[in-house]
């Protein structure tokens, strides 16, 4: 769908010409893994998207930021928000909060990007951010763009905070759904989702997180990834293997700590 009708993406305006059924491309936490991101991609091509949305940590852990940020650069996000690893990576942040695995890769990645890359994430916008009448975006929360959405209460908190029904995060790399109906929260697990949909119902609020493309955390070392469908108020959940090898390889052929290599190999 993509390669046949983007046409309207060299518009200044992107509310221009924009088609009646928007599908967006939701990517999270690619952290520098170009194995998964393509992998990603090309399945994305194949069920067809129009436009991508991008909630963060495009850097840190993985070894090609550089090639990440290209593949970002070319995919012209309509939204895209910053995430810790990226503030790090780019110096806009010391690493404090950071393990020393971590903090590790962090120096590492901003002493590897190209400074006009550097310059590009220091320059990314704080989440959250409206992208049309359904869907927003953040990194964390909708109330912090750092904290990680764990629990009812501060996904509770989100929900209320949220301004759309639909709002995408990530951050804490684990696909998951916190459901805001008749004041009550509750939650869809998707640990299991290869080809999870969920419904975007009326008067519902939904505060929504992918998965991580390039470093899952859920015990599933498949690559995630979404698209959400804005006229048929849906969105897919995907999971798909990768070649996880040569990430690993290519993490300890850079010097960054092996622990970032093995745990891909486990989703943890
Ligand atoms: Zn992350």
């Amino acid at each position: 769908m993509r390669s046949s009708s983007n046409w309207w993406t060299g518009s200044k305006d992107r509310t221009i010409g924009r088609p009646a059924r928007m599908r967006y491309l939701i990517l999270s936490d690619i952290h520098a893994n170009l194995e998964a991101l393509d992998a990603c991609l090309r399945d994305a091509e194949a069920h067809g998207y129009d436009e991508t949305l991008v909630l963060g940590d495009l850097v840190g852990y993985g070894a090609d930021p550089d090639a990440v940020v290209d593949r970002v650069l070319a995919l012209r996000p309509t939204a895209i928000v910053r995430g810790n690893h990226d503030k790090v990576a780019s110096g806009l942040e010391r690493p404090e909060g950071f393990n020393a695995v971590a903090r590790k890769a962090a120096q590492w990645t901003l002493e590897t990007l190209t400074p006009a890359h550097r310059d590009w994430l220091a320059a990314l916008p704080a989440g959250p951010r409206v992208v049309d009448d359904l869907v927003e975006i953040c990194h964390g929360s909708p109330f912090d763009e750092d904290t990680y959405l764990f629990d009812d209460a501060d996904a509770s908190r989100g929900l209320q905070v949220s301004v759309r029904p639909l709002c995408l995060f990530g951050h804490t790399h684990y696909p998951i759904t916190f459901v805001l109906k008749n004041d009550d929260v509750d939650v869809i697990r998707s640990e299991q989702a290869c080809a999870a949909t969920i419904e975007v119902e009326d008067g519902v609020k939904y505060l929504l997180n992918p998965g991580s493309v390039g470093q899952p955390r859920d015990g599933d070392a498949r690559a995630a990834y979404a698209i959400v469908d804005v006229a048929a108020r849906r969105v897919d959940l995907f999971r798909l293997e990768y070649d996880i090898e040569t990430a690993q390889r290519k993490i300890i052929d850079a010097g960054l700590p092996e622990p970032l290599a093995r745990r891909l190999a486990v989703g943890r």
